[in-house]
């Protein structure tokens, strides 16, 4: 049976940053995927700059445009904000071609990449034994980066204490001429769907449009998805393929380590909780676990405090805050929206900073959210 330090359960932005990363600090690895690669991917595909400027290297190959402003719309209000940066604000990737681009680079410098092999089930000991579709493989320590199922998770035992929400997105061909007007801006549509938003991200040659609900409820995804049409102008749709899928954006309460198993990604819930964008927090999580278990010399409980204090140095208070900024945003409409008139700009730019990764929410933002109100009320 095969024998590694690590097994990363998982080829997303998390497990191939993650292995890449391994592999770097000369950690034998095994990357473990269900599927066969490249897969599809359920996602938009905007990636931030605060993702793309923490890549170990270049990612240009693999972007199919660049947008340096973002533009913010609010369902019947006569206001759209707007901001520009000189880096791209987002980069538009499609999933299959951006996690195969980090495959290939962690099997470069010498992971061993094991895809069509789904994880069935664990035995756990001082070496867990993980079940794979294509037979048994052996780690010191297993790395959960499989997305917002996680079965890892579930193997390891933990609980579901993550908020997932609904989104559906669509690759849409639509007319050259309404591609011509649509490609030109990457847009948000605040409350088109109830609770949440709308996107249209232009890609190479089509766009991906989706409606994301923040609030965990039955919804009809498809007929909002069908108005945000409509409300686009769109004339013609030569071809469209849906996908809907569940974004986590909440952490877990019950902790990101346990058994020898560490959660990174959608698998431990680190997608932001207002925009719901999840691939630099994902790549994110990765490097901090791969700095723990190398400073840890390889040791899985000390790896695993360690990882614990980083994740709470650099990657937790930000998605704390953020789950109180979403609710406050996608429940209290009137409020919001009196806010946004009167310090929107304001809002979109720091909003943008936290983007591209020059500033995080503020720890106490709440705080100064509710002591605004207060003055205009
Ligand atoms: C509709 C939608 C739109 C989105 N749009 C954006 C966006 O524009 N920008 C953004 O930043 N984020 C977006 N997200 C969120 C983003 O897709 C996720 O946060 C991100 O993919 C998380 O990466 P990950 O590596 O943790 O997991 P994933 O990318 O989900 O990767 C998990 C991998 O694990 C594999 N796997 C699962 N089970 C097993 C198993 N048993 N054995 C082996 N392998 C297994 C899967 O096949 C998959 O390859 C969107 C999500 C949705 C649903």
């Amino acid at each position: 049976m095969s024998q590694y330090d690590v097994a990363v359960i998982g080829s997303g932005p998390a497990g191939a940053s993650a292995a890449y990363s391994l592999a770097k600090k000369g950690i034998s690895t095994v990357l473990i995927e269900k599927e066969t690669l490249p897969r599809y991917k359920t996602c938009g595909g905007g990636f931030v700059f605060r993702g793309r400027r923490n890549m170990p290297f270049d990612i240009s190959p693999v972007v199919e445009r660049e947008f340096y402003q973002i533009n913010l719309y609010f369902e019947n209000e006569e206001m759209m904000l707007t901001t520009k940066r000189d880096v791209p604000v987002i980069s538009m990737v499609m999933r299959d071609d951006f996690d195969h681009f980090i495959i290939k680079k962690a099997k470069e410098l010498g992971v061993d990449v094991k895809e069509g092999h789904k994880l069935n089930g664990i035995t756990f000991g001082e070496m867990p034994t993980l079940h794979t579709s294509q037979g048994d493989i052996q780690a010191k320590m297993i790395i959960a980066a499989d997305g917002a199922l996680s079965p890892t998770a579930k193997m390891a035992g933990w609980k579901e204490t993550r908020k997932l929400i609904p989104a559906l997105e669509y690759e849409v061909e639509v007319s050259p001429e309404d591609f011509e007007r649509l490609s030109q801006e990457v847009r948000f549509d605040v409350d088109t769907i109830p609770h949440g938003y709308a996107w249209s991200f232009p890609k190479k040659n089509h766009l991906s449009l989706g409606v994301a609900s923040a609030r965990k409820v039955r919804i009809d995804l498809k007929a909002h998805y069908r108005k945000y049409v409509e409300k686009l102008g769109i004339k013609e749709v030569i071809s469209e393929k849906a996908h809907g899928f569940q974004i986590p954006v909440a952490p877990r309460t019950d902790g990101f380590y346990r058994n020898n198993v560490f959660l990174i990604g959608d698998a431990a819930g680190f997608a932001d909780p207002v925009t719901a964008e999840g691939i630099s927090n994902a790549i994110l999580s990765g490097q901090l676990v791969v700095e723990a278990i190398a400073e840890a010399e390889l040791n899985p409980q000390k790896a695993g405090e360690l990882y614990q204090s980083k994740l709470e140095e650099d990657l937790l208070p930000e998605v704390i805050t953020g789950v109180s900024v979403s609710k406050w945003f996608y429940s209290q409409r009137m409020i919001r929206n009196f806010l946004m008139k009167k310090y929107g700009d304001y809002f979109i730019s720091a909003m943008t900073d936290v983007f591209i990764g020059d500033r995080s929410y503020p720890r106490d933002l709440m705080k100064s959210l509710k002591r605004k109100i207060k003055e205009l009320v």
